[in-house]
């Protein structure tokens, strides 16, 4: 997830364009980068690795002039984050520049075809291979800018918000979308662009949302003109913006975690797309496909990670042993590496890791290495320490958390992982088809599932000023929901500082029962799985205590219902999902608990994103 700026008209862009980019730098801030057209009709590209702080200092002191420019911040997917991979990237002659935010999936096979002709790529980047195909285009078809770009998307698969100059036509900008967001403000004689209104409202009202596959053509002097990947040609709808400047970083959201929590559908869309194809009934992980041997072949695979990833291993050992009969065992990062682990060469260790920066799980992860395991890095930060010190690994591409309580990237690694069962159970033919097929059908629904659970958003605020007297809190859940008991539970301790713990519900009369009174406010997972009547007798032991029972339940049920103080209730799925739809609704208990309390909820107290020390 990048951040794109554009600004065309009278002004001088720098300001507008440096500006922009720090209101956009929520989206990403692995480099920055500016293309500017000078009045003298050259083009000239400034981009450096990190913030847009840095591009600031970069460029004092040069001649940053120029009424025509685009500008970016970005989150790396393809290529790691260094000067090279930012954007704007070239066209091989340097007439052209092009920002862009999303991913380029056939990138690979376009660039094996434009190698082939004589191009030399400079940037491991999928971005770079659509600006080579506009140019060459360009020079093939001896076309203009605009219908070079209509051809180049027509053979583009993916996701993509564009913003190209030229040289040539220093008084155009062309801009494209389809899937990643881009809006065009108009002002009077000029023209901004950006991927939300946060850096435009400030010098109008007037937007223009771009829909998939329209092309805005932003000519200095002539209205905005919108046209398809055909050109035929459209009105643009122009809407009335107002929005309070503090409100729109977080998409309208009061908080970073709640808007995470509202990403979800579309993130694990992201996750999935490329690598799950329902109509073929087929899942893809590039890394399984290009490590096949080592991964089949491992004598057990041991997952590490901390804190929620941790819980998410959890999740990934259930999913690996029930569908591909490898044994897994999941260990804490930081214990790992100080307890002689007896591992080798026979094992795969999986290394889990939103920022891909944990300082615990990169030792593990180095100590496992010179034990002789291959190395499986799952995290989300592109180019990170883990990603790099990594063997292989899949991206959990859900763009970037800045809510410290891991909210997005816990549904993303609980994605990956059910895709890494999936496509090892395939290699290894552990799975008959037609459970494969079920569970891929049904891995395509997830987000649409998701949305319909964020309306319950309400009455899960309201149920939330209840519960901030509690001093304690449990959750309760076996299977595959007792990892999603743990993570409820944490989420509640590190934004609302209440106490929370979570256990399999079979403990609870091993211990935990004693805590219970009628004070005691208990989360239970009682979705209907194979586990549901065993749950519905723990909720009778808790009943009898008079404990608070706050019960998850699957749409129809009856049983628990009736027992249940509280009931929330979730859309039905196959019972190795469930994890994907039943932590939503307690990271959105959590965070109403925590706003009722007051708290912090973006930057809880002692904690920090990115946890890079041991
Ligand atoms: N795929 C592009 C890159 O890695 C854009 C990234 C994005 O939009 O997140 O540079």
């Amino acid at each position: 997830m990048c951040g794109i700026v554009g600004y065309l008209g009278e002004r001088e862009a720098y300001p507008v364009l440096l500006k922009g980019l720090k209101r956009l730098e929520y989206r990403g801030y692995d480099s920055a980068g500016m293309a500017l057209l000078n009045p003298r009709g050259e083009l000239s590209i400034y981009k450096t690795k990190g913030k847009v702080a840095g591009l600031e200092s970069f460029v004092n002191g040069q001649d940053m002039s120029g009424s025509n420019g685009i500008a970016h911040t970005r989150w790396a997917t393809h290529g790691e984050p260094c000067t090279e991979n930012a954007h704007p990237h070239a066209s091989p002659s340097g007439r052209l520049a092009l920002v862009h935010n999303g991913i380029i999936e056939n990138y690979a096979t376009l660039k094996n075809k434009l190698q082939a002709k004589g191009y030399a790529f400079r940037s491991s980047t999928d971005t770079e291979v659509l600006v080579y195909l506009i140019e060459y285009i360009q020079q093939k078809e001896h076309t203009d800018l605009l219908t070079a770009v209509q051809l180049a998307l027509r053979v583009v698969v993916g996701a993509y918000a564009i913003a190209v100059i030229d040289r040539e036509h220093p008084d155009m900008i062309v801009a494209a979308r389809k899937s990643s967001p881009l809006v065009v403000g108009i002002g009077e004689e000029e023209f901004f662009l950006a991927s939300d209104a946060t850096p435009l409202v400030e010098y109008t009202k007037k937007m223009v949302y771009l829909k998939d596959e329209e092309v805005a053509v932003l000519q200095r002097g002539k209205e905005l003109r919108i046209v398809d990947l055909h050109n035929i040609q459209t009105t643009p709808e122009i809407q009335e913006v107002e929005m309070d400047l503090t409100q729109l970083e977080k998409g309208g959201f009061p908080h970073f975690m709640l808007k995470e929590i509202f990403d979800q559908p579309d993130c694990i869309s992201d996750c999935m797309r490329g690598r799950i194809q329902p109509a073929e009934m087929r899942v893809f992980l590039s890394a399984v496909e290009e490590h096949k041997e080592r991964l089949l072949q491992a004598r057990r695979y041991v997952i590490i990670a901390c804190g929620t990833s941790w819980h998410a291993a959890l999740i990934g050992k259930q999913l690996i042993e029930h569908f591909c009969r490898i044994p897994v065992e999941v260990a804490y990062a930081s214990e790992f590496r100080y307890a002689e682990p007896v591992i080798g060469a026979e094992d795969v260790v999986i290394a889990i890791s939103q920022s891909g920066e944990t300082a615990d799980t990169l030792a593990a992860v180095e100590q496992a290495k010179r034990q002789g395991a291959f190395i499986y890095g799952i995290c989300n930060n592109v180019g990170s320490s883990i990603a790099r010190a990594t063997h292989t690994g899949s991206y959990i591409h859900v763009g970037p958390e800045v809510g410290v309580a891991s909210t997005k990237a816990f549904t993303g690694q609980v994605t990956v992982l059910t895709l890494l069962a999936l496509t090892l159970s395939r290699e290894k033919k552990t799975m008959d088809d037609q459970l494969f097929e079920k569970i891929i059908r049904e891995l395509s629904l997830i987000p649409g599932k998701m949305k319909q659970l964020l309306t319950l958003n309400e009455s899960i605020a309201a149920l939330a000023p209840i519960f901030t007297y509690a001093r304690n809190f449990i959750y309760l859940g076996r299977g595959y929901s007792y990892p999603v008991a743990l993570e409820g539970a944490l989420k509640l301790k590190e934004i609302s500082y209440i106490h929370a713990e979570g256990y399999p519900a079979a403990e609870m009369k091993h211990g935990p029962i004693a805590l219970i009174d009628a004070e005691m406010p208990v989360v239970v997972i009682a979705v209907r799985d194979g586990l549901y009547e065993k749950v519905l007798s723990n909720i009778q032991e808790i009943k009898a205590r008079q404990g608070k029972i706050i019960a998850l339940v699957t749409e129809g049920d009856t049983e628990v219902t009736r027992l249940a103080d509280y009931c929330i209730t979730l859309p039905p799925t196959l019972e190795c999902l469930e994890p994907l739809i039943a932590s939503i609704p307690l990271q959105l208990l959590a965070y109403h608990i925590a706003v009722c309390k007051g708290k912090n909820v973006d930057q809880p107290r002692n904690l920090a994103k990115s946890v890079t020390v041991e």
